[in-house]
């Protein structure tokens, strides 16, 4: 078959080099003048930078980490986020250390008793919210402080307005552990993320082309091919015609600073209201300090309303929208049947990487039956 994928980001990537494999001809088209979409790396002062935010590989499922190691070696790297409010800092995710910093409580059945009484002013409800669900998990004290104002800038919305599985993303732990995260396998590729697609993408069915709109171009697209995997916004999609599903962008402020350790991690959370970004990235901590010794590159992450022409960088995954969102699906799935939707934005779904590539996994193998 002749597939045209749209995107050259993970999931159109993954679908790429499977299909190929597979024997189909496989064009690859992206608007951007690179690959790679938001997982994009390349190398300043010696050390790989993220320039569309901090991407962090990690899964618990032992294929998925075995596929993607096929592309890149990893280092050991384990996310361990440091968050400042108003000068405090406490380690994230909630943990032992949090609860000892916020409470001076030594021990998990301390810690449970500050919570259990925290949660009382919800009085056995089911959380409804994004607010609740924090409150009920791990308190006020510390939704006041970590979760509240943090939540509130990253979202423009505030957390009683925004779905409670947001916060649950986060573990909560009663031990001694600030893994971020609580997959078994977790890491960041040597050289970066951007030679993983380049080793997807480098097959000789598969054809790449840059600065490459479909939009503008669709009709013949659509005609061209007998299949189509889109990775792009499915209400842009369908014109619209529904209305506009909602999204958040980030802007980013990316500096190289003449000092070669600024904050002595990778990711410190600012989680006052006052400090207009969310957080700082130090790029040289993903792989443990290497690069120029002299110099650092950092980037401050500034949440921003998604206006066209902005990066729609995360779905807002509330009622509303996933019932919008499933009616541009079914609506393209009937008049486009020979376009298949993926990605973060083509299912408007908050995947991770692992997600995406178990997506993308199954769609070929819809493809292969
Ligand atoms: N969050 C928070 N305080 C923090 C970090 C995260 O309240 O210091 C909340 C916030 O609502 C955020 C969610 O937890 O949107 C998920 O955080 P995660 O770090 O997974 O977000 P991502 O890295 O995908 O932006």
């Amino acid at each position: 078959m002749k597939i045209l994928i749209v995107g050259a980001g993970l999931y159109g990537a993954v679908c790429a080099h499977e299909l190929a494999k597979l024997g189909h001809t496989i064009t690859v088209i992206d608007k951007r003048p690179q690959i790679a979409g938001n997982i994009y790396t390349h190398e300043v002062a010696g050390i790989q930078v993220h320039q569309y935010g901090a991407h962090i590989f990690h899964t618990q499922d032992p294929d998925i980490w075995a596929y993607i190691q096929q592309f890149a070696t990893f280092n050991r790297f384990t996310n361990q986020v440091v968050a400042n409010y108003k000068g405090e800092l406490y380690n994230l995710p909630f943990n032992m250390n949090t609860f000892h910093q916020m409470w001076g409580v030594n021990t998990p059945a301390e810690a449970q008793a500050k919570i259990r009484a925290q949660q009382a002013e919800l009085a056995d409800r089911e959380p409804q919210n994004l607010e609740e669900q924090a409150i009920k998990l791990v308190g006020r004290d510390i939704y006041e402080k970590l979760i509240k104002d943090y939540t509130t800038k990253q979202w423009g919305q505030a957390p009683k307005d925004l779905p409670s599985f947001i916060i649950r993303r986060l573990p909560v732990r009663f031990s001694f552990d600030n893994n971020y995260f609580n997959d078994p396998y977790q890491g960041i590729p040597i050289g970066g993320y951007t030679q993983i697609i380049a080793k997807m993408l480098d097959h000789s069915n598969i054809d790449v082309r840059l600065n490459t709109d479909f939009l503008t171009d669709r009709k013949t697209w659509l005609q061209d091919f007998d299949q189509i995997i889109y990775t792009g916004m499915v209400d842009e999609f369908c014109d619209y015609r529904f209305g506009a599903l909602g999204y958040r962008s980030l802007r980013f402020e990316t500096e190289t600073k003449p000092v070669g350790n600024v904050q002595g991690n990778a990711v410190i959370n600012y989680t006052d209201a006052d400090t207009p970004y969310t957080r700082i990235i130090e790029h040289k901590w993903f792989e443990f300090g290497a690069g120029d010794p002299e110099q650092s590159v950092i980037t401050r992450e500034y949440p921003q309303t998604y206006i066209k022409g902005r990066e729609p960088y995360y779905p807002i995954n509330d009622e509303n929208n996933n019932a919008l969102a499933k009616r541009y699906l079914d609506f393209a799935k009937t008049q486009y049947p020979q376009v298949h939707f993926g990605g973060r934005l083509g299912l408007y779904k908050y995947y991770n990487m692992d997600q995406v590539i178990a997506s993308a996994l199954h769609l070929v193998s819809e493809f292969s039956r």
